[in-house]
């Protein structure tokens, strides 16, 4: 059996735009190395899972592209961030994500994320000082204005809205029970919330802000409760050693929920300027050790979600330049696609089928030659893969490997 390299390049596949000739971003990118891997490889696209009139979420479809039932075994976004930025978390514990924000004297949002502050540190230590009677809270830092919070306690329930109404100029809202026995989490939280308010307000950095001229940090806003969830292993469901390498905390944490060793690559951080070239290396040692290596590559996503396509189609050359080192690993899989696509006109994830390719150098494969001009949206629906749904997508890799 071959090794396997997945290179999620999340957010890849995208619409015709018309200020790039009408071709999409990846169709408009000088990829001369992901052309070279469709041509020698074979190419198909892949249908996103999707819960029934919604957008793909990143954590749905990664979970299905592993073959795990978004449906039963997705334990929300808030478990999967906690583990991603390193917090233990234990049965009955409940994670949430969140930000800290900024409201106004009459709890009008301001700004969501408090000006983009960074150095979050001593107001984290400050909320970790909060007591509430029925559960220890945990706060800690996340990327940037991000935090991650979770409470231990007996009878938690997990069943909680958020408090964040996703635009400024309205109020923020209270946390509602999603049930009858989430009453005494809706509570814990609520009065967390009321103190981390005064305790923000009163402490000095945010004065210090304030004089500054910059947004004070004096709200946090929370989001995706959950629990954690006993879900099979990679290991155990394929019994595969698989490690996983990115820079996203998401991304990080689904890889510690499947049981994948988590790779450090200096300077991956899940943006445009990550380290792209330190990740294939990283990528390409970690198949000495591991027979599954998951290598997560973020912005083209968000550029996509800002509506930058320009920026989307330079990052997808850039990361072109960086596959040099791979293209001639023997006896492993690569496979490029990505978790859903991200319509840039649009600035949001959308529906349509994800390309992919797959590849394997000098090996044994009876790979049909397909006669592609190179690795598109378009070319990928004429590949031999055909289309494949996301959740069938791990059989068939192996059966590839
Ligand atoms: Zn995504």
């Amino acid at each position: 059996m071959r090794k396997i390299l997945l290179i999620i390049i999340d957010g890849l596949g995208d619409e015709p735009i018309p200020f790039l000739s009408n071709k999409t971003p990846l169709e408009a990118a000088k990829t001369p190395n992901l052309d070279f891997l469709a041509r020698n490889g074979i190419c198909g696209l892949v249908l996103p899972w999707l819960e029934k009139g919604k957008l793909p979420t990143s954590e749905d479809t990664h979970l299905a592209l592993f073959g795990f039932d978004p449906k039963k075994e997705n334990p929300g976004r808030g478990v999967l961030e906690v583990l991603g930025i390193g917090m233990e978390i234990l049965p009955g514990n409940v994670c949430l994500r969140g930000n800290f924000a900024t409201v106004n004297e009459n709890g009008i949002i301001i700004d969501r994320r408090a000006g983009r502050i960074e150095n979050t540190e001593s107001l984290i230590s400050a909320l970790n000082k909060i007591k509430v009677r029925g559960a220890k809270i945990l706060v800690k830092k996340a990327f940037g204005h991000r935090i991650g919070i979770i409470l231990k306690g007996k009878n938690l329930s997990e069943k909680v809205g958020s408090n964040d109404p996703k635009k400024v100029g309205v109020k923020v809202l209270k946390i509602l029970p999603k049930e009858k026995r989430a009453k005494k989490t809706e509570k814990i939280l609520n009065e967390f919330l009321e103190k981390a308010r005064s305790v923000l307000e009163n402490h000095s950095q945010n004065k210090k802000r304030i004089l500054e001229g910059k947004l004070p940090a004096n709200y946090i806003l929370l989001r995706g409760a959950g629990k954690l969830k006993k879900i099979k292993s990679f290991k155990e469901k394929y019994g595969l050693r698989a490690s996983c390498i990115a820079g996203g905390a998401l991304y990080k944490g689904i890889g510690k929920i499947l049981g994948m060793d988590l790779i450090k690559a200096e300077g991956a951080n899940g943006f445009s300027n990550t380290n792209l070239k330190g990740k294939i290396l990283a990528a390409k040692k970690s198949l000495r050790k591991y027979d599954f290596i998951f290598l997560h590559i973020k912005a083209a996503d968000s550029l996509a979600e800002d509506g930058n396509f320009l920026g989307k189609k330079e990052f997808i050359e850039k990361i072109d330049k960086n596959l040099k080192p791979i293209l001639k690993i023997k006896d492993t899989l690569i496979i490029v696609s990505g978790d859903h696509s991200t319509c840039s006109l649009l600035k949001s994830h959308c529906k349509i089928p994800i390309p992919i390719l797959i590849y394997s150098n000098g090996a044994r494969l009876s790979f049909e030659k397909q006669k592609l001009a190179g690795f598109s949206e378009r070319n990928c629906k004429k590949g031999k893969l055909g289309k494949i749904k996301q959740i069938d997508l791990m059989k068939k890799i192996l059966e590839y490997a």
